[in-house]
């Protein structure tokens, strides 16, 4: 996050970046963080400030079910934290509907939530979805808070897939041998999203 000299009135419009575990998703946010202005607000993860806060977690789908109720609610009001920031882009770390992914049943976690899949879809202007790698490494950063084996990661990805690709403004971001490339892409596509009031304010170095 740099200086930046526009005093406009933002219309807030939030992106999703997601993708299945592997997908270099966190160090991603971190580039777009250094990358862009203030007026660009990066949201953490609310399945990582939970998990890392200590969040009862097991298999067992009593403990699903409430992990994935705690996980929206904590992104709606993470995404509600921000509205008095004048952002022009609030970028969130996973959405509302990414839960459903994860979701065990009976029934949907709309259902469980009191929501639709539509209203949460709609609640994001565009969709930025990096798709996890299918070879063993993957981008391997070595989150301790990561469970699943590889196999089960593609399966999330493809999940995710699914769910979102539903939304008019979803792109994917296809794994490349080459991270930064990746990296370079996701940041082209968000650059694409910033209004030109401060697109001029994104650090070249990152973009080019
Ligand atoms: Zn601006
Ligand atoms: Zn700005």
């Amino acid at each position: 996050m740099h200086a930046c000299s526009c005093t406009d009135t933002h219309d807030t419009r939030r992106v999703v970046l997601t993708g299945g575990p592997g997908a270099g998703k966190t160090a991603i946010l971190e580039f777009m963080r250094l990358a862009f202005c203030r007026h660009v607000v990066i949201l953490p993860e609310a399945a990582g400030l939970l998990f890392g806060g200590g969040f009862p977690r097991n298999q067992s789908p009593v403990r699903l079910r409430a992990v994935q109720r705690a996980i929206f609610h904590v992104q709606r009001e993470l995404e509600e934290s921000t509205s008095g920031d004048n952002a022009a882009i609030v970028v969130c770390d996973r959405g509302t509907p990414d839960g459903a992914a994860y979701w065990p049943g009976p029934g949907t976690l709309w259902d469980a939530v009191g929501t639709t899949a539509e209203e949460e879809l709609g609640r994001y202007g565009a969709v930025i979805h990096l798709r996890t790698p299918s070879d063993a490494n993957g981008y391997n950063f070595r989150n301790p808070l990561r469970t699943e084996t590889v196999e089960e990661a593609l399966e999330i990805d493809e999940t995710i897939g699914s769910i979102w690709s539903r939304h008019p403004g979803y792109v994917e971001v296809a794994a490349a041998e080459d991270f930064l490339v990746k990296a370079r892409e996701a940041l082209e596509i968000l650059r694409g999203e910033v209004p030109t009031c401060c697109r001029d304010s994104v650090s070249p170095s990152f973009v080019v």
